[in-house]
């Protein structure tokens, strides 16, 4: 695993190095085993789980980030969905469609229904911005300048979508962001070593960016692999970043399914980890 991701003191986390001297600021990807009890620790909804399950996981999870974020100033997310506690109340969450709908916290909410997409933004102190993946890559972007964060769940059809270019975009138009001063990093996800694909994911792709040919690697008998943290790269610059505010080298889902879960490695009977990245208010 590159150096650049540690394990915070939380122990079920990795943070990245770059965006640690920013006190202001928490960030993570969550791990798949909790190190205190050895038990596994799926944030996302799946199909071999009890719901309570996760929604235990999620309480713990809160609970420990509450601290940091100062627990008395949480904002109280309240958008109506049922299945919410109110111990996720400071846990911004999105039902994952592979879109490139991006949503900005709280103007783009509204009161009484959950949203269905896989970006967010927000200049709010005292919530967390949450993504749940198993394999698609978690993109967490931070403006230092302006103190805007964002998270994306950018899988291949996403990617395709331009989710990550569209997110820098909307930092952009509202919040006045500019690409220049914002770092982005990649949490763990599948990489190019294991993330075999069909012809059509190969066709769509050359159609639609012309550097496509180096996002591919050719295997035996054919058979093709995708880099998608190399494609994220490619759209941040696109959208204005600068190379070294880029830190997409995460380690492979799929190689180490003793730390993440892998929806591939583990052909979809398997849990979800969490890229969360919030504001504290206070300092
Ligand atoms: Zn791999």
């Amino acid at each position: 695993m590159s150096s650049n991701y540690s394990r915070t003191e939380l122990g079920f986390f990795l943070y990245h190095q770059s965006l640690a001297s920013f006190k202001w600021l928490v960030h993570g990807f969550s791990l798949r085993y909790d190190p205190q009890t050895g038990q596994e620790l799926s944030l996302g909804f799946n199909e071999y789980q009890p719901r309570e399950v996760v929604e235990n996981n999620r309480k713990k999870l809160v609970q420990t980030i509450s601290g940091v974020l100062a627990a008395s100033e949480l904002i109280k997310v309240s958008d109506g969905d049922a299945s919410r506690t109110e111990d996720e109340a400071c846990l911004v969450t999105l039902q994952q469609i592979h879109s490139d709908l991006v949503y900005s916290f709280p103007s783009d909410f509204p009161k009484k229904f959950s949203l269905s997409g896989d970006g967010l933004i927000t200049d709010q102190t005292g919530v967390m911005l949450s993504v749940q993946t198993a394999d698609c890559l978690p993109v967490l972007m931070v403006d230092p300048e302006k103190r805007v964060v964002g998270a994306v769940h950018a899988g291949w059809r996403g990617t395709l979508k331009e989710i990550v270019e569209k997110t820098v975009a909307k930092m952009q138009t509202q919040f006045s962001s500019k690409p220049a001063h914002c770092l982005a990093v990649v949490g763990p996800a599948i990489r190019c070593c294991c993330y075999e694909v069909g012809e059509e994911v190969v066709e769509a792709f050359h159609a639609k960016f012309d550097y496509a040919s180096t996002l591919f690697q050719s295997q035996s008998m054919g058979r093709k692999t995708l880099d998608l943290a190399a494609a994220c790269r490619y759209q941040l610059l696109h959208a204005g970043l600068v190379a070294d505010h880029i830190f997409a080298d995460p380690p492979c889902t799929s190689c180490h399914t003793d730390q993440f879960f892998s929806h591939r490695a583990e052909r979809g009977k398997t849990g979800r980890m969490m890229g969360i990245i919030g504001l504290r208010t206070k300092e």
